[in-house]
């Protein structure tokens, strides 16, 4: 079904860089992309579909572990560490089975289309029954993730992930069975019986050096080169997995990562947070993306990584929100700049036009959607409207509009979502899930009950 709709105003690409047009009129055509982009198109005429405020392209979510989403506030109380808050987390991942993670994927994802993500690449590796046995189907967690972003409304890439030691050398532990596959072949077989649709694509993942041994690493890298897919990683995240990557192997997790094959330009290194000089290098000699996860690192005291020093080498950058503190990618954006500031105690290191298109276009590319983020003709109809006269936004003149985005709003402020051409948020309710927090509530209640 083709749609037209009528934007008041629209952040666009343009030769000079992009730029904030007025009463942009994009029409839609079957399969859900845009065939006509005008601005300066006068007032809505009828049959459009009005969006007031600011239209970006929708918001790609580069780093997501659904499941993570139940353990808000709950890994707030008192202090601990990342490893302590690694044991919480495996309590909630014990108790999950297929219908309720579907459940609670579905509230969390329908959380990110109110946020404006409209593409999510999830980092999957709940793959069998607690203690390690397995569902007749051996995909079903994974079929419960894909079936909950149609539910939802946005795109997935389920970047399906082997994970099989708790560290160089070792077997996984108890809650770590579910995560196992046995061995990197048995995970290509299983993850073979994936199979991609209309909202949704594959993709492989190593979970990291710590939990991939060494000679398995090309196995994986090999099965996402012959499909063209993602390749994601979790790369140096906490000081503790360089030291006993050295200890095991005598390099860096980077150096591992490249020596193997697994770096690329379909391959995106997630936190990248202690690198060496030689580490950055190496991932920007491989067009590697890097995937920054800001209000993740800050909840896990992780540290800031060298975000900047990498996409000045030549890395593309990405955004995730991995353990959903919170779920806000415009948050995302803005704390890249606002890290580096405190950091370096000078400003100017991000424009707001550079952090758009980390949440959008080199963040769909990260995924193996090339042909969304952006909003021109042939590219897939998703958008994300932002509200500019609410107490946050109001005030700047619209010609600002990316600035407001990425440094004022907050996913508070959107208004409307279309993912292929149909509105799943409109203003600000969910078309498809009636209740998205008493989706929350009660799927997050059903595993501590
Ligand atoms: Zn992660």
């Amino acid at each position: 079904m083709s749609v037209t709709f009528w934007a008041q105003y629209a952040w666009l690409p343009h030769v000079n860089g992009p730029v904030v047009e007025r009463d942009v009129l994009i029409s839609t055509v079957d399969g859900g992309r845009i065939a006509k982009v005008t601005p300066d198109s006068g007032p809505c005429p009828s049959g459009a579909v009005r969006l007031e405020g600011l239209l970006v392209p929708g918001q790609a979510n580069a780093h997501s572990h659904a499941f993570h989403r139940a353990l808000r506030g709950t890994v707030q109380v008192g202090s601990g560490t990342f490893w302590t808050w690694r044991d919480t987390m495996y309590k909630f991942a014990c108790a999950l089975d297929p219908d309720s993670y579907l459940a609670l994927a579905t509230a969390v994802y329908a959380e990110m289309a109110l946020a404006g993500i409209t593409a999510v690449g999830e980092f999957h590796y709940l793959h069998h029954a607690p203690g390690g046995g397995r569902y007749d189907d051996p995909n079903a967690m994974g079929e419960a993730l894909i079936e909950a972003a149609a539910r939802a409304g946005i795109r997935i890439t389920l970047l399906d992930t082997c994970y099989l030691s708790s560290g160089f050398g070792t077997e996984p532990t108890k809650p770590q069975l579910r995560f196992s596959d046995g061995d990197a072949d048995a995970w290509a077989v299983r993850a073979d019986g994936l199979k991609p649709r209309e909202h949704a694509r594959i993709g492989a993942a190593v979970h990291s050096v710590r939990a991939v041994p060494a000679d398995q690493l090309g196995t994986i890298a090999h099965w996402a080169s012959m499909r063209r897919a993602p390749l994601h990683v979790h790369l140096s995240e906490q000081t503790a997995e360089n030291d006993a990557c050295l200890t095991a192997h005598g390099v860096t997790p980077t150096r591992l990562l490249a020596d193997h094959g697994v770096l690329g330009p379909r391959t995106s290194a997630v936190h990248a947070t202690h690198l060496t000089d030689e580490d950055i290098r190496l991932l920007a000699d491989s067009s590697t993306t890097i995937c920054m996860c800001p209000t993740t690192e800050r909840d896990l005291a992780d540290g800031i990584g060298p975000a900047r020093r990498l996409a000045s080498a030549g890395c593309p950058v990405s955004l995730g929100s991995d353990s959903h503190a919170v779920i806000d990618p415009f948050e995302e954006a803005r704390a890249l700049e606002l890290n580096e500031r405190l950091r370096t105690r000078t400003r100017g290191h991000w424009t707001a036009n550079a952090l758009l298109r980390a949440g959008s276009e080199d963040g769909h590319a990260s995924l193996g959607w090339p042909e969304a983020g952006r909003i021109e003709v042939g590219a897939l109809a998703d958008f994300t409207v932002l509200a500019l006269d609410s107490v946050r936004t109001a005030g700047p003149p619209a010609r600002l509009g990316a600035e407001t985005a990425v440094f004022a709003a907050s996913a508070a402020d959107v208004r409307h979502v279309v993912v292929g051409g149909r509105q799943v948020v409109r203003d600000g309710v969910h078309q498809l899930v009636p209740d998205v927090p008493a989706a929350l509530r009660d799927s997050i209640a059903a595993l501590s009950s």
